[in-house]
């Protein structure tokens, strides 16, 4: 399959974004689940003006997964969901916010939840992992697809196959090195204590799921 290259700026701040901006690793956390929770707010905007669509509160959730093993952490959740033509423009071109576009599109003002906007969060992933997988099915589809990308050389798209409407982001976690430490991106406790420290507002549940071995 073809490797896509990002944009020649995204490349460069993808790399930027990898070694600098952030000076906390563990953040990446909290960008992939505000970015969930967007995700789920968007079907709960949508719902408000479609008659068809009924939002359930129970069905909707953030799932934060392990699999010590495997080395993954996977964050899932059951929101709006990616077209491939989302996967594209959203991931395929940092700096590019589909939550700010969202916003404007259904002319959200004060006192909507959707956190998104500078369209860089996302990458903070490639801070933990070195292969990041996307798999998204988007909401009134019933085709998935798959984005994955190993950093800066760029993603791969390709139709699979998903059961419900949703996301979900696989982290492959890097290994740890003489001077880096990613194993504890792995333990219950660590990602508890993240998620308590800067994902306490979120009004989704943040349901855990560790698989030790
Ligand atoms: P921001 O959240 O500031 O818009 P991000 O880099 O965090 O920027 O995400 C980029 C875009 O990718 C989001 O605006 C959204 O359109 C899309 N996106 C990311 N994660 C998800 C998800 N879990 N579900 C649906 N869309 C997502
Ligand atoms: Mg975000």
């Amino acid at each position: 399959m073809a490797i896509k290259q990002f944009e020649a700026e995204s490349k460069r701040l993808l790399e930027m974004m990898i070694n600098s901006i952030y000076s906390q690793r563990e953040i990446f956390l909290r960008e992939l689940i505000s970015n969930a929770s967007d995700a789920i707010d968007k079907i709960y905007y949508k719902a408000l003006s479609d008659d068809q669509l009924v939002f359930n509160k129970e069905d909707y959730y953030i799932k934060v997964a392990v699999d010590k093993a495997n080395r993954t952490l996977t964050i899932s959740d059951t929101g709006i969901g990616m077209t491939k033509e989302d996967l594209e423009s959203n991931l395929g071109v940092i700096a590019k916010s589909g939550s700010l576009a969202f916003k404007k599109e259904n002319e959200l003002k004060d006192g909507h939840n959707i956190i998104g906007q500078f369209g860089v969060g996302f990458y903070s992933a490639f801070m933990v992992a070195d292969v990041v997988t996307v798999i998204s099915k988007p909401l009134g589809s019933d085709q998935a697809h798959k984005w994955e990308s190993e950093g800066a050389e760029g993603y791969t798209i390709e139709p699979c196959e998903k059961d419900s409407v949703g996301t979900e982001i696989i982290l492959k976690i890097k290994e740890n090195t003489e001077d880096d430490q990613y194993d504890e991106y792995l333990e219950e406790y660590r990602l508890k204590a993240i998620i308590k420290k800067y994902s306490d507002f979120i009004r989704y549940p943040i349901k855990m799921d560790m698989k030790e071995q």
